[in-house]
């Protein structure tokens, strides 16, 4: 049972959260990588208006070409000002949009705002080759997302510098810690993750209660079914699994149907629709044990038709069963409200009249002899009666059955013997 449960929790729980999770995954890898590819965008755009300012600025406030001075101290000149020493406007970009500003000469940063782990400015430092090929000998203004200073990714925005000659001579490059960037994208795909986690705690949750519920209907299902598997005919699937109309109140309503063809194959003579043997067997041991339990009288009779072999060999053997089975169908209406009558053999029946007494049974009996005697029965245009003679016995809760039933029989013997159409009791 316990094993059964939990198949079918996890395979909920798989059918459900696995997908969602897959779902939640995907929506964060891709909601990721848009955000990403906008904030480059974004950020390439932001760099290059910024790095076009700082050269126009630039250019304003210290005017003048570069040139370079001194043979052993060789210093960087823009105009008359050492670029090197003056780091007033840099420092001051740098503190207003948070960014780093370089300045190059060719390929070498002369002044910057990048400082290594000591606090001393990177100057004189070299960018790498593809910077140099693209920038200062293409002339051309590049964006590049991997810039590596001094060990530390950058994104970053490289102009080229002219002179007045029109010759490129250096670059100026804005930049911001890629780190810096990647962490504001962290934090925009969090309330994501957080919703797609939400969501998935609460599909497992509803899951969880609602597999709680069906396990619930599938063990009420099983153990209806258990019981008509175990032979238990007469038993009964919940009320609340019957009113329901999806598939389990029709399987329920299957098992039912299955239930009944069972009872009729094991419980009801083909030929003539009352109870078998076997039933009527049952039947006894069951009036028997409630009698005993309860106190409560019964009786026990034995009937055969009168002549019956007569009606075969004289109208046919079809003949004979269309009578036994009009006999059977009054027996069994007769008998409605005082307990059974099964086919006992050919065309002998016995009688469980129960909780009644002997008394009360026997006049019953002797009203279904003579409404048997007072039947007609019709066969093709000939109409015909026949006659039963009954035994009966007292129950008896301390004699065993079949000996009860030997009783009877016997007292039905005699009733032959006597001239038949009789109960004898
Ligand atoms: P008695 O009054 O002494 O009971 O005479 P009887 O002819 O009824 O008794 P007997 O035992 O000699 O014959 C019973 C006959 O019932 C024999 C058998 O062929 C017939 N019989 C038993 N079962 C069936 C059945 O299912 N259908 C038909 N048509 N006949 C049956
Ligand atoms: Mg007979
Ligand atoms: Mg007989």
């Amino acid at each position: 049972m316990d094993t059964h449960k939990r198949s079918i929790y996890l395979k909920f729980l798989a059918i459900i959260v696995f997908p969602m999770f897959a779902m939640g995954l995907i929506i964060v890898f891709i909601a990721t990588g848009a955000f990403t590819r906008s904030m480059h965008h974004e950020i390439e755009i932001e760099l290059a208006n910024l790095a076009n300012t700082v050269v126009d600025a630039y250019d304003r406030i210290y005017p003048g070409d570069y040139t370079l001075v001194g043979k052993e101290q060789v210093a960087v000149l823009k105009g008359d000002k050492v670029v090197s020493a003056n780091t007033e406007f840099i420092d001051g970009i740098r503190e207003k949009c948070d960014v780093h500003v370089s300045v190059f000469y060719y390929n070498t940063r002369v002044a910057t705002t990048i400082t290594d782990g000591k606090g001393n400015r990177l100057n004189q430092t070299v960018v790498n080759l593809k910077v140099e090929e693209d920038v200062v000998k293409g002339e051309k203004e590049s964006f590049y997302n991997n810039a590596m200073i001094d060990d530390v990714r950058y994104y970053a925005y490289y102009i080229p510098l002219y002179n007045s000659n029109n010759k490129c001579v250096g670059m100026i490059s804005v930049a911001k810690p890629y780190d810096e960037v990647q962490s504001k994208i962290g934090k925009s795909i969090l309330p994501i993750i957080i919703i797609s986690l939400i969501t998935m705690i609460v599909a497992a949750i509803i899951t969880m209660f609602y597999t709680k519920h069906i396990i619930g209907i599938i063990g009420k299902l099983r153990r209806y079914i258990n019981k008509v598997a175990s032979g238990k005919l007469d038993s009964e699937p919940d009320a609340d699994i019957i009113s329901r109309n999806d598939e389990f109140g029709d399987i329920a309503a299957s098992v039912s149907e299955m239930r009944n063809s069972l009872k009729e194959v094991v419980e009801i003579d083909s030929l003539t629709r009352v109870y078998n043997r076997r039933c009527g067997e049952i039947k006894l041991k069951q009036t028997i044990e409630n009698s005993k339990k309860q106190g409560i009288q019964f009786a026990l009779a034995i009937g055969d038709i009168d002549f019956f072999k007569k009606v075969n060999d004289t109208y046919g053997h079809e003949c004979g069963d269309e009578v036994l089975k009009a006999v059977a169908k009054e027996l069994k209406k007769l008998m409605v409200g005082k307990g059974y009558v099964c086919r006992w053999g050919g065309e002998e029946f016995l009688f469980i009249f129960d909780k009644l007494d002997y008394d009360r049974s026997l006049i019953a009996l002797n009203d279904i002899r003579s409404k048997i005697e007072n039947l007609d029965i019709d066969y093709n245009e000939t109409k015909m009666r026949v006659t039963m003679t009954f035994g009966i016995v007292e129950g008896n809760t301390t004699v065993e059955i079949h000996h009860q039933i030997k009783i009877a029989d016997d007292k039905l013997y005699v009733g032959k013997q006597r001239g038949r159409n009789m109960v004898v009791n």
